[in-house]
């Protein structure tokens, strides 16, 4: 069977819709050999008895991460791979993370009031009891009060950077979050770039000090992905790929639709 690892997708840690263990098992019903979890600005997934069950399954885990940056007006993901689960240093960007997100979900909730919307801090943690809470909870509750009919719609009306009730929170910079996964051991790359919209800021990503590039994403063709392996060779970077899995935020984002094969696993896991 060809090896396939896929290096991007997410539990209920974050705004995934399956426990890291249901993914786990999905991903050997899929027939993946390698998984990296990377949920936003958490490591919570990778618990002792998950690595354990991925033994077992022989499935092998690169510890990952998504981690949240904001460059001048765009907000840019960065993956963290490889690195110590028990640094110091990383622990201490996702707990800052956290209350970054504590802070910021109070204030969208606010603004989503003097639009009537009407939705409680309590509310929200006690329906996604699990994790890491972002915009995509508060679309999912909008929802389910009949506000709007869709995620999209949530973003594009109100949620969406930019718009109504869109509010960065505190933000992090590229810099200080690689210089993070790099103290923790491990290597950084660009998250879907084919997502950055502004070129300008682009180019200054691509200055950054990064191991790599996620070449293959979600959806997009793999020829799409020649133009970032261009720039991962001519910068001797690393190539990474995944599929962006959530579940039901986003359905259209099969687990395994992107993927990268042993070799390039190895370069990253090693
Ligand atoms: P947050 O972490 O709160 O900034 O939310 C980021 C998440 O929202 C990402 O995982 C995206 O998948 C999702 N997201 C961002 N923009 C949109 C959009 N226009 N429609 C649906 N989901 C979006
Ligand atoms: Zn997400
Ligand atoms: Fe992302
Ligand atoms: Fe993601």
């Amino acid at each position: 069977m060809e090896f396939k690892a896929d290096m991007h997708c997410h539990t209920y840690c974050s705004d995934g819709e399956l426990s890291p263990m249901e993914l786990l098992l999905k991903a050997k019903a899929d027939g993946l050999q390698g998984l990296s979890i990377t949920d936003h600005d958490t490591v919570e997934a990778y618990t002792e008895e998950l690595q354990e069950a991925a033994k077992t399954l022989g499935i092998i885990l690169c510890p990952g991460v998504e981690f949240s940056c904001q460059l001048g007006l765009e907000s840019v993901h960065i993956l963290g791979y490889a690195f110590d689960l028990n640094s110091i240093d990383l622990n201490n960007l996702c707990k800052k993370h956290k209350e970054r997100r504590n802070q910021r979900n109070s204030r969208i909730l606010k603004k989503l009031r003097s639009y009537q919307i009407v939705i409680e801090l309590e509310e929200l943690e006690s329906r996604f009891p699990h994790g890491v809470i972002g915009r995509p909870h508060i679309a999912l509750m909008m929802i389910e009060k009949g506000h709007v009919i869709t995620i999209k719609e949530a973003f594009q009306r109100y949620l969406g950077e930019g718009r109504c009730c869109f509010d960065p929170g505190p933000v992090f910079t590229i810099d200080e979050t690689l210089d993070v996964i790099h103290k923790a051991g491990g290597k950084a790359f660009l998250a879907h770039p084919q997502l950055i919209k502004r070129r300008k800021i682009l180019k200054e990503v691509l200055k950054k000090d990064l191991d790599g590039i996620e070449c293959y994403y979600g959806l997009f063709p793999r020829s799409e992905s020649v133009r970032w392996i261009a720039i991962t060779e001519e910068k001797q970077w690393l190539v990474s790929g995944g599929s962006d899995f959530h579940g039901h935020i986003k359905p259209y984002n099969r687990l395994g639709s992107s993927f990268v094969d042993r070799d390039t696993f190895q370069k990253i896991l090693s």
